[in-house]
């Protein structure tokens, strides 16, 4: 991988964690991190802990980062979490098009790219998910898919294209224990950053940091993470655990 690609590994804690469960885990993280500067580290706990998770982290070199936003800056979105609101809190990254929002949530390629734009607007880093299923890989769709995805999710942001994150995520293999293996990780993240160049220039494409999610663990990290288009994890699970989550990182080099 080339030098001016940092590994980054962000931990995914999704619908997880108390404030005081969240607080001791981010302390336990800290503890083992602080001076970890070789790797970026993220942490996204649910909204309702980033200002006690912020506020463990705020004199270290770990950053906050929130799992979802609304594409609008303000106004009556009754439940909703506008970017400046997350960069008031000091996030500093946002996880946009997780497959579960897209799943679950009905977040079409089209609103997450109005979010993405949004992020960038109010200088977030957005942390932009794809993948396919297991039916779409099964199929030979797989390529096609995250093309699409990709294109989509990511149209008319211009040199902004280089700030952003984009997360590889077979579905098949978030939350299964089913890991992707790192030759097949590794094909996706070279065609993801090939689609990248289409859309933008080989400068851009070479700059921005592909990250692999599923099923990501100590065991599996480091063949995954030496992959030479893989920049770093997107971490469920594991990331719910201090020690999990730090061998992960330590490995990520
Ligand atoms: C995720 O949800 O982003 C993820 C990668 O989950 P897990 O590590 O649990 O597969």
């Amino acid at each position: 991988m080339p030098k001016f690609r940092k590994k980054i590994v962000a931990g995914n804690w999704k619908m997880n964690k108390s404030t005081a469960d969240a607080q001791a885990l981010a302390e336990e993280i800290k503890r083992e991190l602080a001076q970890h500067s070789e790797t970026d580290v993220v942490l996204c706990p649910p909204f309702t802990a980033l200002k006690t998770v912020g506020d463990v982290i705020a004199d270290t070199s770990i950053k906050l980062g929130a799992q979802n936003m609304h594409a609008e800056p303000e106004g009556a979105y009754t439940g909703e979490i506008s970017a400046n609101m997350l960069r008031d809190l000091y996030c500093w990254y946002v996880i946009l098009g997780h497959s579960e929002r897209r799943a679950l949530f009905g977040e079409t390629d089209e609103a997450v790219n109005r979010k993405v734009k949004a992020a960038l607007a109010a200088t977030l880093v957005p942390i932009v998910c794809v993948g396919e299923t297991l039916l779409e890989r099964d199929a030979g769709q797989t390529r096609d898919v995250v093309r699409k995805q990709v294109e989509r999710s990511l149209a008319g942001l211009g040199s902004e294209l280089a700030k952003v994150v984009i997360a590889y995520e077979p579905v098949w293999a978030i939350g299964t224990g089913r890991v992707a293996t790192p030759d097949q990780a590794q094909e996706v993240h070279a065609f993801i950053r090939e689609v990248l160049e289409a859309i933008s220039d080989r400068a851009t494409a070479q700059c921005a940091r592909i990250q692999y999610g599923g099923s990501m663990k100590p065991a599996n990290a480091h063949d995954l993470l030496t992959q030479p288009d893989i920049d770093g994890g997107l971490v469920g699970g594991a990331s719910l655990e201090a020690r999990l989550f730090v061998e992960i990182v330590r490995r990520a080099l």
